[in-house]
Parts: C-alpha cells; sequence; structure tokens
C-alpha cells in the first residue's frame, strides 16, 4: 500500500524524469534539435554529431573594417612622384613595390573574397595547434612582417602556437638584430631561427619544421598575406585524418600597387613533362560541392599545411634538394604515394606577391635544378621518369648523389606505385599532358612571303581572343605557333588553338579558343607545294592577310596571290607528306 501511494504521488515526477532521459539519449543527438542546443563551452554547437564551432573573430573583422590608409581593404595604392628614385632602388632588390608596401600598415584590412558559403562554415571544435614556418632570404621589412602580422591577427590565439621565420643567410643589416629586437618587442608568438650559410628554401623549411613544437606545419612564402579565417580551413582535414595535407586557395598582391585580388575559384595542380608546375580543370563533383576541400594531385608548393606527425614520417622533405625547386613534386608524391590525402581548402585564402623579376643571383654554380628533379623522379616515379628523361636528356647526365634515406623512407611507408598516382589521382593528367609528345607536322615562325620581315603574331592574350595582326618577325614568344600532331595550329606549347567558327564573312576572323583535339573548326593543313595554310575539314579555306592593315583572317584560296603563302620555320616533311592518313588523334 505505501508503495502505491509512493507511486500516485510522484508517478508525475517519474514520467518527466523519463522524459528528460529519453530527450538527452534519443532526441537531443539528431539534427534537428541538436543544432540549436548550445552545450559546454561557449559556441561550441553539434551537428551531425560533431561538436563544432564557428572561429570567425567578429569584434576583429568589425574594427578591421574601420581601418583607413593607403592600400585598406586590399585596393591598390600609389606612391608620390617624388619617391620615384628610391622606389626604383628597392624595386630592384625585391623584384616588387617594397617602397609602396612600407607606406600600407603591418595589418592593413583585405576584403572579403571568399566563397560566400565560407561566411556559415563551422569546424570541428577541437582543432590541433600550428606552428607557422616561413624561409625567406633578404626579404624586403614590411612585406616580411605583413606576412608574420596577418598570421597572427587572423587566427584563434589557442590556434597559433608559434611562428619560425627561418633567416637563410640574408645580408641585409635591418634583417639582424633589428629584427629579432622589433619582434620581441611586437610579436613574441615569432621567432627568427638563423642560418650558417644558404641553404636554400627547402632546408630552410626543414630547419624551421624541427624547431616547431606544434601539431600542425604551415609553410608560408616570407611575403604573404593570410585573410579572414584562414587558418581553421587547413587544420580541419588535418584533425580528422593526420595523414593529410592542405592548400590555401592562393590570391594575387599586385607586385606593383599591393591591391589584393583573386587568382581564381580554383584548379588542381599538375605539371607537364618538363615538371613546368600546371593546373588542371576542378571535377564537376567538387564544384558542386564547393567550398568544400576538393582533392588536388600536386600543391603549388609554397602555402599548404601537414600535419608534424605525417612530414616526419614522411622523411620531411628531401634533405638533398638543393635552393628550390622539385620539393613541391615530391612532397605531393610522397603524400599521395605514402597513403596520405591532399586537399585544396577554397575557404582558406593566402595573398602571395607573384615578383615582376627575380632579384636574387643564382648561388650555385652547378645545375641543381636538374639534380633535385632527378632525385625526385628517381625516387617515386618508377617507370614514368623516362617520360621527363625523354624531353630533358641533359638531366640524365647529372649525379643525383646518394638516394638510399629516400628509398628507405618508400620502403619502410610500403608507399604505392608511382603508376597508382596517375591512374588514381591525377588520372586526367595525360589528357592534357600526353606522356609522349607526338610531333609536329610545322613550327616556329609563319613567315608571309607577300613581306618576308611579316610573321603571323599572336598577341597571345587567351581564350576567345582575336588573333589578327602580322608582326616584325622575331624569336619572341608572341611569334611561336604549331601544326601539332592533333592538326590544330596553336601558339606554342598553348592550349588554345586557332579556331574559325564562322565562314560566312569573305574575311573570316581567326580567333583562339581551347583546343578541343576534335578537327572541325580547328583543322589545318600545311600545303608544302604552294607554301598554303589551309583550314577546314575538308579543306576549303586558307590562311590570308593584308600587309598594309596587317589584318590575317581566313578566305577562299587563291594559288596565285602571295598574301595566301607562308614559311614556317621548321616542316617535318615526312609527316606533311602521310598528312592524310595519319591519325589526329594519338
Ligand atoms: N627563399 C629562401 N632561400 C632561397 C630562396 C628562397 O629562403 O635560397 C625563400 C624566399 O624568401 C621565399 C620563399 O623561399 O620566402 C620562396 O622563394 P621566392 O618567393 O623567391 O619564390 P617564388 O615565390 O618567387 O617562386
Ligand atoms: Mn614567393
Amino acid at each position: 500500500m505505501r508503495l502505491r501511494r509512493l507511486w500516485i504521488r510522484h508517478r508525475n515526477k517519474f514520467f518527466i524524469a523519463v522524459l528528460v532521459v529519453l530527450f538527452i539519449v534519443v532526441i537531443a543527438p539528431s539534427k534537428s534539435i541538436s543544432n540549436i542546443l548550445k552545450l559546454e563551452e561557449k559556441g561550441v554547437i553539434y551537428v551531425d554529431g560533431e561538436r563544432k564551432k564557428d572561429y570567425h573573430d567578429y569584434e576583429y573583422m568589425k574594427l578591421e573594417a574601420l581601418q583607413k590608409g593607403p592600400g585598406e581593404g586590399g585596393a591598390s595604392a600609389t606612391l608620390p612622384p617624388e619617391l620615384e628614385k628610391e622606389k626604383d632602388e628597392i624595386y630592384k632588390v625585391n623584384g616588387f613595390n617594397g617602397r609602396l608596401s612600407d607606406d600600407i600598415a603591418l595589418n592593413r584590412s583585405l576584403k572579403d573574397i571568399r566563397h560566400p558559403k565560407c561566411k556559415e562554415l563551422l569546424y570541428l571544435a577541437d582543432l590541433p595547434n600550428a606552428a607557422v614556418v616561413v624561409p625567406f632570404h633578404n626579404e624586403h621589412w614590411s612585406t616580411l612582417l605583413r606576412t608574420a602580422f596577418s598570421a597572427y591577427n587572423r587566427s584563434p590565439r589557442h590556434l597559433l602556437k608559434e611562428i619560425i621565420l627561418v633567416d637563410d643567410a640574408s645580408t641585409k643589416d635591418f634583417l639582424g638584430a633589428k629584427l629579432d629586437n622589433f619582434l620581441a618587442e611586437h610579436l613574441p608568438i615569432a621567432r627568427v631561427v638563423r642560418l650558417p650559410e644558404r641553404w636554400g628554401l627547402i632546408r630552410a623549411r626543414l630547419e624551421g619544421a624541427k624547431h616547431a613544437t606544434a601539431d600542425v606545419l604551415i609553410f608560408l612564402d616570407s611575403h604573404t598575406e593570410c585573410t579572414t579565417n584562414w587558418l581553421p580551413p587547413l587544420l580541419d582535414p588535418i584533425a580528422r585524418n593526420y595523414k593529410t595535407a592542405v592548400c590555401p586557395f592562393i590570391d594575387v598582391i599586385d607586385f606593383e600597387n599591393f591591391e589584393y585580388r583573386a587568382q581564381d575559384e580554383g584548379r588542381r595542380g599538375a605539371f607537364d613533362w618538363e615538371f613546368y608546375y600546371k593546373r588542371l580543370p576542378v571535377l564537376p563533383e567538387d564544384e558542386a560541392n564547393m567550398p568544400q576541400p576538393f582533392k588536388s594531385p600536386v600543391m603549388a608548393g609554397g602555402l599548404f599545411a601537414i600535419s608534424s606527425k605525417f612530414f616526419w614520417e614522411l622523411g620531411g622533405y628531401d634533405p638533398g634538394l638543393d635552393i628550390w625547386g622539385g620539393e613541391q613534386y615530391e612532397l605531393s608524391f610522397k603524400v599521395w604515394q605514402c597513403h596520405g590525402v591532399m586537399y585544396d581548402a577554397p575557404c582558406s585564402r593566402i595573398g602571395h606577391i607573384y615578383r615582376k623579376f627575380a632579384p636574387f643571383p643564382n648561388p650555385r654554380t652547378d645545375n641543381f635544378l636538374a639534380r633535385n628533379y632527378r632525385r625526385v623522379a628517381e625516387v617515386w616515379m618508377d617507370e614514368y621518369k623516362k617520360y621527363l628523361y625523354m624531353r630533358q636528356p641533359g638531366w640524365l647526365e647529372t649525379d643525383t648523389g646518394d638516394l638510399s634515406e629516400q628509398l628507405a623512407v618508400r620502403e619502410r611507408n610500403k608507399c604505392k606505385p608511382f603508376k597508382w598516382f596517375m591512374e588514381n589521382v591525377a588520372f586526367d593528367l595525360a589528357k592534357s599532358y600526353p606522356l609522349i609528345e607526338p610531333p609536329d607536322y610545322c613550327n616556329g615562325t609563319i613567315q608571309s612571303l607577300a613581306d618576308p620581315k611579316l610573321c603571323v603574331d599572336s598577341k597571345f592574350k587567351g581564350q576567345f581572343d582575336r588573333l589578327d595582326s602580322l608582326g616584325e618577325c622575331s624569336q619572341s614568344s608572341q611569334f611561336q605557333f604549331q601544326l601539332s600532331a592533333f592538326k590544330d595550329i596553336r601558339p606554342l606549347k598553348s592550349h588554345n588553338c586557332w579556331d574559325v567558327p564562322d565562314l560566312k564573312d569573305k574575311h573570316a576572323p581567326v580567333l583562339l579558343f581551347g583546343c578541343h583535339k576534335g578537327l572541325g573548326n580547328q583543322m589545318w593543313k600545311y600545303d608544302m607545294m604552294n607554301k598554303m595554310i589551309l583550314f577546314g575539314h575538308p579543306p576549303s579555306h586558307c590562311l590570308d592577310s593584308s600587309v598594309t592593315t596587317r589584318e590575317v583572317f581566313v578566305t577562299t584560296c587563291d594559288m596565285n596571290s602571295p598574301t595566301q603563302k607562308w614559311n614556317w620555320s621548321f616542316v617535318n616533311a615526312e609527316r606533311l607528306r602521310n598528312y592524310d592518313t595519319l591519325d589526329p588523334k594519338p
């Protein structure tokens, strides 16, 4: 009886308790309710069972928006004319307008050019902390400091543990004690590690990484600017899988006026078979998923994050790589082949000053670049290395030095063959950069017989530009073309082709369109005997010109017209004779 009375008196409480337990165990973790639940730490919310956070520093963003002065908001700036002489001197040693940089605040504001959805993205509430490592050789004062301040000011305090500037034997006075003292006073999170002699940027990065104690290493160039909320998008993928490298989008800081602008909205990194860095389009599924991180085969090199644990499991960089060059391939191949993954993170944007010219003399007398490339090729590229040597047989004459430690890294990590990388990661690379370059039918300059001092001039700007002129012949690149194995004509090594979309006009213009390797509007043929360049599939019209207006166009063929006669500087007669039987899709 007593029990029954107790039950009647307390059953309401019991039901409430059951409801509370039910809510906590069953309903709260489910999506809809957890989104609005704010538990424990301020700002942390549950999304799909993950603890996440909005890392934007709204206070700082508000203050920044009020800043006024030259270059604020990432706007372009100018110097008064009386500073011209001073400007030139500083320009010469940097390859960019360092004097203007000195007039721009070290903490200048930048406009937010991220994908609009980046403003709303949340990242894991528990992220690893990071060390920023910046190698520099004779960097300019204000650009170096702006790199450090922009990284610091726009990072959550607890996530940026240290900034390590690695001085690669700079000779500028102010980069010595003055820099140390300035940092000690104004930015104590940063310190300088000094190398005893010029080691080059690869070993400088390695040395910086050795001094770092944080979970994640972030490498930056010494003339960069980190933008709003740049750090969490780099750390989040690494928090989920430590065998991950993440690259930010790299924007352009104008070398002349310091304007901050987008380079583009993303490409996947790649290379051609002479080891020039190239880019491939993002995949349709990545495009649909923007601005989520997408996989990229090769990093650009200067700016990226990687977990310290993974970096050292991979043996860091090969310390046998001298000065610069090839290290971006080495690390990218290693990451992928040794069971890691590499992403580009669209919501992390960092600006970089692409120099107008290289201001430093070559510090070595040997061909260090060829040796670097060979070391990478020999250790990581298996049978694919031959496609490099085919084009650069000279590299084979360079001694690689001892590779045993690098081969041991590959063995120890049980890394996959390069073929796996080519088939699974860079699967579309060979479509744009064929392993074996089929020989051209013709290449070099296209000289007019009507006026032999004139040649076809691409004035190459890019896709959709009209190719409309003759110019004074020279060996410069705008006069170099190829009638390629695909039976198209293109500015040398370009991916845009001569295209005649419309033959209605008597003088049909020749345009430049992306090469589609599909004949049609892009099919050309050279008639060696009559020195005519024929257009069409089948050939129906001819390339013609006016030496007075210097126009180039396509019109009906006239065997007797000198303005339709052209000399290529190189003609592969054997291939041209077989033109009609050769497959345009080699
Ligand atoms: N750097 C270095 N030692 C060198 C060459 C370059 O420490 O021997 C640094 C340089 O100061 C910069 C980074 O490495 O921070 C990349 O070099 P740079 O900016 O000249 O290359 P770019 O971006 O022009 O390709
Ligand atoms: Mn640089």
